[in-house]
């Protein structure tokens, strides 16, 4: 399959061609023909599968064949003229084609970079990004040029309408982008508001990493006889990513194993991943002390400076990123060859997203989890939504003193109890890996004896938004 027999408009064949696609993928395959019959769609797919354009060509298709407006004077054009006329400049709202919400500015920004490349050989199309962070009056600027298109996070972009900026009336295409993402965030009101503000005829197209539960509920409520389509493709599964398990005794242990593991020879440039932002500063100052490259990456730093550090990663001057989860999400660095859980997500859709940052265009990567024996539970609850099992790995020199739990297949296992030492490390045993080497232990899921099963959910807590104080307060505004 080609994107000519998709259908799509010679400018956007063109454009994806010079972008190095040479066809399309599985997502873009099923979404792009649906999307220009104009059809709502319902997309359970991941960040890597190709998603941004499988949303993007077929609106931007759809813009490449309506008829070119007539030519008339854009907000920033009439305000100069009344302007020029000694008259009183009102500011007139922007009254944009296509509306993308996304849950974080990284996402955002990637959004519209990808859009510019898409429409490098369209008539002007104008894509910009309203963002928590950025200065009103920067985003004034961009709204006065009337853009056809808005990439946005929910908060600001609820500012913006509610001081008369935007007008909805003219909205022809509203996508939700990692909607599941949205909702553990906490922005379900600001959503609804921005989604009764846009008109029914609409066309609607959802992304999500999952269709179940709270989010299908908003998915069916906001969509019309949508077009469901659920991708489970090698990079879904994650088959080109090597994900391992090495349990830790205490935090010295973990640093020392971590230091070995950013030695390895095969590592490139990884992302480190950490529960808090002042651990992120502090691991990254303390591996800089290594002599690592590293920078951190959190939700307390200017974007100014997150998207220096982001620079710095895609030219190569970082080599290890130390990053919290909201500040990772949407990260597309295809030179990044591992990903390290210094510590455990809170949630088990983290992992994937987490471990989605390595593996990227096509590439293979490795994600190892450094894991304290306390929390075998939080890795079967991972194992649980995956559906995988995440081997056990020793590293010879770095054993821990305690035995890893017994396991048993991660679909029925409901738990673990503390190793009986079948799995553990003892130095110098030939069927460990050597230091450097990738080879990894095959294991089942945990068992549990006497322990109550795993509450599906449990893990996330009983209230999300608060889970990570962090989310909201970064995600946008
Ligand atoms: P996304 O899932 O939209 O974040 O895309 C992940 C990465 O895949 C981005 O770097 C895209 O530029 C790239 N990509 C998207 N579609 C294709 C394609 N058809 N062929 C090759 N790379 C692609």
């Amino acid at each position: 399959m080609s994107f000519e027999a998709l259908g799509l408009h010679t400018s956007i064949v063109k454009a994806v061609s010079v972008a190095g696609y040479e066809k399309p993928t599985p997502v873009q395959e099923q979404a792009v023909p649906a999307g220009i019959a104009g059809r709502d769609l319902l997309v359970s797919s991941q960040t890597g599968s190709g998603k941004t354009a499988a949303f993007m060509l077929p609106a931007l298709h759809k813009f490449a064949s309506e008829e070119p407006a007539p030519a008339g004077r854009t907000p920033a054009q009439e305000a100069q003229a009344a302007k020029a006329r000694g008259e009183r400049v009102r500011f007139k709202a922007a009254q944009p084609k296509m509306l993308v919400l996304t849950p974080t500015r990284e996402l955002a920004l990637q959004v519209t970079q990808a859009t510019e490349q898409y429409t490098a050989f369209m008539r002007r199309i104008r894509a910009v990004s309203i963002l928590g962070g950025m200065p009103y009056p920067k985003q004034m600027q961009l709204l006065a040029k009337n853009p056809e298109i808005l990439v946005a996070t929910p908060g600001r972009l609820i500012d913006h309408m509610e001081s008369g900026k935007i007008d909805f009336s003219q909205l022809e295409i509203l996508v939700l982008d990692e909607a599941d993402r949205m909702l553990d965030m906490g922005f379900i009101d600001d959503i609804e508001k921005i989604v009764a503000a846009t008109p029914d005829t609409r066309q609607t197209m959802l992304f999500s990493a999952t269709l179940d539960g709270v989010v299908g509920n908003m998915a069916r409520r906001i969509t019309k006889d949508p077009q469901v389509i659920q991708i489970m493709s090698a990079t879904n599964r994650h088959e080109n990513i090597t994900q391992k398990v090495h349990f830790v005794d205490d935090l010295s242990h973990k640093n020392r194993l971590l230091d070995h593991l950013l030695r390895d020879e095969t590592m490139d440039q990884a992302v480190v991943f950490t529960a808090t932002k002042r651990d992120a500063d502090m691991i990254a100052d303390r591996l800089n002390i290594a002599g690592f490259a590293a920078a951190a990456l959190h939700g307390d730093m200017h974007q100014g400076a997150r998207n220096r550090t982001l620079d710095g990663m895609r030219r190569g001057q970082v080599r290890v990123l130390v990053a919290t989860d909201v500040a990772a999400r949407g990260i597309d660095v295809p030179t990044i060859t591992h990903v390290v859980n210094y510590d455990l997500p809170k949630f088990p859709e983290d992992y994937v997203h987490r471990i989605g940052r390595t593996g990227r265009a096509g590439r293979n990567g490795t994600a190892v989890s450094l894991v304290n024996h306390a929390e075998g539970m939080n890795v079967k609850r991972i194992e649980r939504f995956t559906k995988q099992t995440i081997p056990v790995d020793v590293v010879i020199g770095f054993e821990p003193k305690r035995s890893a739990p017994a396991r048993t297949s991660a679909r029925t296992g409901a738990g673990w109890k503390p190793g009986d030492g079948r799995n553990a490390g003892k130095p110098g045993q030939r069927s460990f890996s050597k230091p450097n080497a990738t080879g990894s232990r095959e294991g089942g899921g945990f068992r549990s004896e006497g322990q109550r099963p795993a509450r599906e959910g449990g893990y996330r807590g009983s209230n999300p938004r608060s889970a990570d104080g962090a989310r909201r307060a970064f995600g946008d505004r």
